[in-house]
């Protein structure tokens, strides 16, 4: 049974249809480079959704996930363990945070994120103030709270009913914040850069105002760095770059470069709140998990490293700009460091999956970031070539498509 063959076809078969994966199956993977069950090759721009920060089978990951394999492989939360308490010592040595919890996924984080603003308001204020305020069109994971915390509607429906006292307000609307936010509002959530939601970065202005109006209301401000974080955007972390510091942050995706680990960071006095018994995860902490995440972040929190981020992004701009003087298919080219959004012109709105189909067939691998927006987010270790490669790929794909028309 193990042997047995497998393909695309095996999906719609035996999986359930709740996503619709590529016609090719990748089955390995080195650097920027990926190839199929045929042993055709790819060049990678989507690094999983930003997640293979270090690309592929990078060695010092494969040597670390080994290492640890030879000597503990699980322990759960009744005792510690070395990498556990390695990497968390990393993470808040780097940041502005005391305290550390791990989970296994961007959306465990962000629910234990979620649990502990309204424990700490209900722990200092009382129950009333339980009321959290985000932002339309965000993402923050597909739990039920996660998805009522989540500005996209689409996420929610049919899964009613969903968690109460949540309130979404628009992106980067100052007023509207003010207009929503009270004493009961004990927590404001928000991503620095919306990745699912399109690539729409929070201007440095809003982003203060934000900070400033959780102060003035006793709120928490928890920002969702799931897909900015662990040197995405050139910094360790988004909010580094923005100058404002949140009380909670979550990471997941690139902090295990691949292998499945979340975080939740918070201050000291926030972390009290999640007394003994308050909340836990079997597998939050796991050697394994946390070996390799310590590796891919002593890797990336490198000044080199993330300077290096910068310049491939140059590279990354340059080139799409190019393809749009050529093609005038791009209305926006934007976002931040690896984390880059190309938005279609608007005839060529909610066609952005159909580039996708066409880059698989020039031998590339991209994203999208909803209906409108192609969106490339690869190894932070990319290298001038393979951008170069890639883009060429990119702007076959484009040709083609184009010639084949938005209705195709
Ligand atoms: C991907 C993502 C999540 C969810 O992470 P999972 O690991 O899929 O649960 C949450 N928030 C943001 C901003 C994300 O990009």
């Amino acid at each position: 049974m193990t042997n047995q063959a497998v393909t695309r076809a095996t999906f719609d078969k035996v999986m359930v249809p709740n996503y619709n994966p590529q016609a090719m199956v990748p089955v390995r993977g080195e650097g920027t480079r990926v190839w199929d069950q045929q042993g055709n090759e790819y060049i990678d721009f989507a690094g999983g959704i930003a997640v293979s920060a270090l690309g592929h089978s990078h060695p010092a990951l494969v040597g670390a996930l080994k290492d640890q394999a030879d000597k503990i492989w699980h322990l759960s939360n009744v005792f510690t363990n070395e990498p556990a308490l390695r990497l968390a010592s990393q993470l808040t040595e780097a940041t502005f945070a005391d305290k550390v919890f791990f989970c296994n996924s961007g959306a465990e984080a962000n629910e234990a994120a979620f649990k502990l603003v309204r424990k700490y308001a209900y722990d200092n204020v009382g129950p009333e103030k339980h009321e959290i305020i985000s932002f339309n069109q965000s993402f923050h994971g597909r739990t039920l709270f996660t998805v009522s915390v989540g500005g996209q509607k689409k996420y929610r429906e049919g899964f009613e009913p969903v968690p109460a006292g949540i309130t979404h307000v628009p992106f980067n609307d100052l007023e509207a914040l003010k207009a929503a936010i009270s004493d009961k509002t004990c927590a404001v959530v928000m991503e620095p850069i919306q990745g699912e939601g399109g690539i729409i970065a929070a201007d440095k202005d809003f982003a203060r105002g934000v900070r400033e109006l959780c102060d003035q209301h006793n709120a928490l401000l928890v920002f969702d760095e799931i897909q900015t974080g662990v040197g995405r955007t050139g910094d360790l972390y988004a909010y580094m770059g923005l100058g404002v510091t949140p009380d909670i942050l979550t990471s997941a995706k690139a902090l295990g470069g691949g292998f499945p680990v979340g975080a939740m960071l918070c201050t000291d006095k926030v972390a009290q709140s999640f007394g003994f018994g308050t909340h836990g995860s079997t597998y939050g902490g796991n050697p394994m998990a946390c070996a390799v995440a310590s590796a891919a972040v002593s890797i990336i929190n490198d000044p080199k490293l993330l300077d290096g981020v910068k310049e491939k992004r140059t590279l990354f701009v340059e080139a799409l700009e190019a393809i749009n003087a050529k093609h005038e298919i791009f209305k926006d080219i934007r976002g931040k460091g690896l984390l880059i959004g190309a938005e279609l012109v608007e005839s060529w709105h909610g066609k952005a999956a159909k580039f996708l189909a066409a880059a698989r067939e020039e031998g590339l691998m991209m994203l999208v970031a909803g209906p409108n927006v192609l969106r490339f987010t690869p190894s932070l270790l990319v290298e001038a070539d393979e951008i170069k490669e890639g883009m060429k790929r990119l702007e076959h794909a484009i040709a083609k498509t184009i010639e084949a028309g938005p209705e195709a």
